[in-house]
């Protein structure tokens, strides 16, 4: 980090400002020039309050050089990071796709979508327990029964599950089903949420939230990191713009962006943005063409009588043509599938 210092600040109130950045415990380089001078500071600048270093009267700017992650930053691990989910590997070579209903509904209803999502190459169950809904009235999910069903159709299908957690609270009862944890949009700041997952070892994944910079969602990741736990995934679901024909509007730009600042992998939730069905394949299509690692779909077994996300829910036909075209531009962009 680099602060200017405005022109002819004496002497003496340099030491001072110097002195009280040394509580920071970065080092200081000053660099005294005809007018002005610069103060480079050294160290882990995280810490530093930018806007009371603003506040002293001789500051004119503060330019950053360096990123506030660290851990997920690629330039401190420039290789991929590969996160293992229960022996479904994301972000090597080989896209993922996890894919089932927006919410766990009943036990033949996500066994059904497990089978059906797995035959058609899926490789994790998706299923929301516990639902964030904007509205109290909506359905809210069924909760630690929802956990038990998809531990059920995990056991029956062998597939690893990923399910979103909204409360630090539920970690044990998730840690017993649950092979991935879903951080969802709404919570991607939701700080103690972030911190008590960087205390376990099981994969993270963190989606953007809707009006969330890019660095503000690798800092996301960089809590659960800095806790201890790097299997992190990041996911863009879509962002809040002016248009309002979709739910959200897709940000493809996010993948190479974020491929290009953190060494995790990057999947694309198309089901969120779009909020319509027939979008999901040309979206997903576009993710993986970009770059991205992997997709989060949903899929239901009855779309028109689904509890949540019906309208942006792919049937199973719809699924399996989705896949068929999918694969094709795996190999394109010289991905395996
Ligand atoms: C979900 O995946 O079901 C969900 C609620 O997603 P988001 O947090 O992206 O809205
Ligand atoms: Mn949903």
């Amino acid at each position: 980090m680099i602060i200017v210092l405005k022109n002819g600040t004496r002497e003496e109130e340099i030491d001072k400002l110097s002195e009280m950045l040394c509580k920071y415990n970065v080092e200081i380089s000053p660099i005294v020039g005809m007018n002005t001078t610069v103060l480079g500071l050294v160290g882990d600048t995280s810490s530093l309050d930018i806007t009371s270093i603003y506040l002293n009267e001789n500051v004119d700017k503060i330019l950053k050089v360096q990123e506030p992650y660290k851990r997920a930053n690629r330039k401190m691990h420039p290789e991929n990071s590969v996160i293992d989910v229960n022996g479904v590997k994301i972000g090597g070579n080989k896209i993922v796709v996890m894919a089932g209903p927006c919410s766990v509904e009943s036990e033949t209803q996500i066994k059904d979508i497990a089978k059906n999502v797995k035959y058609h190459g899926a490789e994790i169950l998706r299923g929301g327990a516990w639902k964030p809904r904007t509205s109290p009235y909506s359905f809210q999910g069924l909760r630690a029964d929802g956990l038990e069903l998809l531990n059920m159709a995990k056991q029956e299908t062998n597939m690893p599950v990923v399910s979103e957690i909204t409360n630090p609270s539920h970690i044990e009862m998730f840690l017993d089903s649950v092979d991935m944890f879903q951080v969802g949009a709404r919570n991607m700041q939701n700080f103690e949420l972030l911190k008590e997952l960087g205390r376990t070892n099981k994969p993270v994944m963190i989606k953007r939230g809707f009006a969330n910079t890019y660095e503000e969602l690798i800092m996301s990741a960089e809590y659960v990191m800095s806790g201890g736990n790097n299997n992190v995934v990041l996911c863009e679901r879509g962002i809040r713009t002016c248009e309002n024909y979709t739910r959200n509007t897709l940000d493809i730009s996010a993948i190479p962006v974020l491929k290009k600042l953190t060494h995790l992998p990057v999947v694309i939730d198309p089901s969120h943005a779009a909020g319509i069905n027939w979008m999901v394949e040309p979206l997903s299509m576009a993710a993986l063409a970009a770059g991205a690692d992997g997709l989060i779909i949903e899929v239901h077994n009855d779309p028109k009588n689904a509890l949540c996300d019906g309208a942006q829910s792919l049937t199973y036909d719809s699924f399996a043509e989705t896949m068929v075209k999918l694969k094709l531009i795996a190999a394109a962009v010289g991905r395996k599938w």
